[in-house]
């Protein structure tokens, strides 16, 4: 370790005054290690920044708001890109208009007034023995005073008419310890704010990185070497200050891989510890009666399904709790599935519970399910927090007493009142959005210790890359085949010119007798600016355009009855037109609608523009999805080309994540998941498989991951991804 670290910092270019960082600032390792005794555990680099030279209080904090506070923390911070200068050059040697870095002397300095006020001009005469130019700063006038002459100097920059345009500049004298830093060599760009620039955290990473050599190894030694890996330090200090940039590429590939292993490592021993300390309740195979119920069914299911339901029934014979994930777009025949294991459970004698994210959803649950079992003779409830209080309590000491029975519900189903005394089969929809904690009280559940088998079920479908990430923990089957009759969308992208002609179109299928759907546009600020838009939408179609027509109106302010009637007018086809916020994107479904107008809808995101439209295109009529937008960005204009050409959902989660990589898909902030540093898909799917593999394989082979042969992995991999956030996909 200490032969990489010293072999490192050469340059290609043997233009190598600054010496490696010596870490001076902090003090002697042993001097840190015992100013780190009380830690819980002890590491160095634990130890905050402000240890660093140059880490003030204000700058620690702007950094503590990118994510980084320890040192560990800014080692692991990695250059996006960097910067390849070379050695200096001779002033006599610049060209008009290269960039270039000088070693120079400076002879004497000046500011410039200018005209305008808020810029200043600060110009130096500097020379070397080649020749002499004008070196040109923009607003640094505080340079000023330490340009004296004799003071020596490194500019990186380019040669322009007025003179040499500094874009960065070093001290040679005094400070000499990382001269060249930043202007000769490759010069690493690292992630940075407004309130911290690149060249600070340069500085910083430049004195930290010989605390690389405190790194925990996490890969094991083994693995290691069959993927001829180099170890952890050596990749740190390769990627912040390499030699070229095959080196950078390939210090920056261990780390994605490391990443992305000890994340993989993280959700399965999270899965482990479910499964080991809990068992659920396992299912004798299917009977008559769930025999009886599918012959029933109107319609025979896709093979997709037949394979999801083998799958199910795998699970539910297995006394290990089920942990799987349905996926497959709206339209494409999960709820079947859902019921069809909630019957399982049934049958066996036991009670089941479909937890659905909104009152509007929940209720669209149990009208399938009621419909879709017309002539079974389950009981079946609805529980959410508009069932009146005598329906509640009547519930409730069913669910208590152990009667068999399927509860669709809403959060209200976990709360700490409602007792089941046997819940074997849990149904969890659009379970993304759902915390840890609402999981974890579904778990808690179970009868017994025992845990309820979990199906969970989304509507967006998200790459197989992205599904291991983000839920490596859960089995997933993907419904891919729509039930057959489907009819295929066309989707237009139209202009305000042929607004006119649009609503012409959709009265024209208003008169055949279709109904249509009309989508608000989206507004972030508010809901209740949102819900304002589309109730003024409503009243101005009603009045206008659609004017024939009877129109309703559906948005989250409005109270559940409200929700309840505007839903109930629509899918009895007492209104032909329903104007509504978001709210309509999942769960709603009339076949009969066949048109679908969105409004502003380049500020939909791919998969929400997707969902939206998959309201339409349900029976058999011919339907239609109409999208106002005014794409201003690239993305914007990607993603409604890419809608109105794809009708495949999962072809669609591919390109958004082309267009907007996995950290905005699966960011911290709406699914709970870390973003990782050095990995990035979909570039890097090949070693998140790679990395699912190993970790898998070494299970195996040690029979746990906490196996000391492994070493370190797990410790590192909790740290890393400390449970918490782990919990939140996994729980
Ligand atoms: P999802 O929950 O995936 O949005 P649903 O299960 O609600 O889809 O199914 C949508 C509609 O398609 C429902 O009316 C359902 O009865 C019907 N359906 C489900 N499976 C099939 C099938 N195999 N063939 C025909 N229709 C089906
Ligand atoms: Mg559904």
């Amino acid at each position: 370790m200490e032969a990489a670290l010293e072999r490192t910092p050469d340059r290609p270019s043997g233009y190598t005054p600054r010496a490696l960082g010596t870490g001076e600032a902090l003090g002697s390792d042993e001097l840190l290690a015992a100013s780190l005794m009380s830690l819980p555990r002890p590491s160095i680099l634990d130890a905050p920044i402000t240890k660093l030279k140059g880490a003030g209080p204000k700058l620690s904090e702007a950094a503590a708001e990118m994510g980084i506070s320890s040192l560990g923390d800014l080692l692991r911070h990695l250059p996006h890109s960097y910067r390849d200068r070379a050695n200096p050059v001779g002033l006599g040697d610049l060209r008009l208009g290269e960039e270039a870095t000088v070693e120079v002397e400076v002879a004497g300095a000046k500011l410039r007034p200018t005209r305008r006020r808020r810029l200043t001009i600060l110009e130096a005469d500097v020379f070397d023995p080649s020749g002499k130019v004008k070196a040109v700063w923009f607003n640094r006038a505080w340079l000023a005073d330490r340009l004296q002459p004799g003071v020596r100097l490194l500019l990186h920059g380019k040669l322009e008419k007025r003179g040499f345009n500094v874009s960065e500049h070093e001290f040679l004298d005094g400070a000499g310890d990382s001269a060249g830093l930043h202007t000769t060599g490759i010069v690493p760009v690292h992630p940075a704010s407004e309130r911290i620039r690149p060249q600070k955290l340069r500085e910083w990473v430049w004195q930290a990185v010989p605390m690389a050599r405190h790194a925990v190894e996490p890969i094991p030694g083994r693995l290691r070497r069959e993927l001829r890996m180099a170890g952890a330090t050596d990749s740190i200090v390769a990627s912040h200050f390499p030699i070229d940039e095959h080196q950078a590429e390939a210090a920056r590939e261990r780390l994605a891989f490391e990443e992305l292993f000890l994340y993989q490592a993280a959700l399965v021993s999270r899965r482990g510890q479910r499964v080991a300390s809990n068992k659920g309740v396992e299912l004798a195979p299917p009977g008559t009666e769930v025999a009886k119920w599918l012959d029933s069914l109107p319609f025979s299911l896709t093979g997709d399904q037949q394979r999801a339901l083998k799958e199910i029934d795998d699970d539910l014979g297995q006394a290990q709790p089920m942990q799987r994930l349905l996926m497959g777009e709206v339209g494409s025949g999960k709820t079947v599935l859902a019921l069809y294991a909630m019957l399982r459970a049934i049958e066996a004698g036991h009670q089941a519970a479909l937890m659905a994210p909104t009152e509007t959803l929940a209720e669209q649950h149990f009208r399938t399910l009621e419909s879709l079992r017309a002539s079974d003779a389950t009981k079946t409830t609805l529980l959410t927090s508009a069932t009146p209080p005598v329906e509640r309590r009547e519930l409730l000491e069913s669910l208590a007493s152990g009667q068999p029975q399927l509860v669709v519900g809403t959060h209200a189903l976990i709360q700490e009142t409602v007792e089941f005394s046997s819940l074997a089969v849990a149904v969890v929809d659009e379970q993304h959005r759902f915390g840890v904690r609402q999981r974890a009280a579904l778990d808690a559940k179970g009868p017994g210790k025992r845990l309820p088998h979990v199906l969970h079920m989304t509507a967006t479908p998200i790459p197989r890359t992205l599904s291991l990430t983000a839920y490596g923990d859960l089995d997933t089957t993907a419904l891919r085949e729509l039930p057959k009759g489907r009819q295929p969308i066309r989707t237009r992208v139209v202009d305000e010119e042929h607004r006119a002609a649009a609503y012409e179109f959709i009265r024209e299928r208003l008169r055949e007798g279709r109904q249509a759907y009309v989508v608000c546009p989206l507004v972030s600020e508010s809901e209740l600016t949102e819900a304002r838009a589309a109730e003024a939408e409503a009243k101005r179609l009603a009045r206008t355009e659609l004017r024939e027509f009877k129109v309703a109106l559906l948005h989250g302010q409005m109270s559940s009855q409200q929700k309840a009637r505007a839903m109930d007018a629509f899918s009895s086809g007492e209104a032909d037109v329903l104007v509504a916020t978001t709210v309509i994107e999942v769960g709603i479904d009339v076949a009969n609608a066949t048109v679908m107008l969105v409004e502003g809808a380049e500020r939909f995101g791919l998969s929400q523009l997707h969902q939206l439209r998959g309201r339409v295109g349900r029976g058999s009529h011919e339907s239609f999805c109409i999208l106002f937008g005014d794409p201003e960005s690239e993305a914007a204009k990607a993603r409604l080309e890419a809608i109105a050409g794809e009708g495949d959902g999962f072809a669609l989660a591919e390109v958004d994540l082309s267009i907007r990589g996995e950290g905005e898909i699966l960011g911290t902030r709406q699914h709970g998941l870390p973003r990782f540093r050095a990995a990035s898909l979909p570039e890097d799917t090949a070693l998140l498989l790679e990395a699912r593999r190993r970790v898998l394989e070494l299970r195996a082979r040690f029979g746990s991951l906490e196996a000391a042969e492994i070493g370190p992995l797990l410790d590192e991999a909790r740290r890393r991804f400390g449970d918490e956030r782990v919990e939140q996909v996994a729980a």
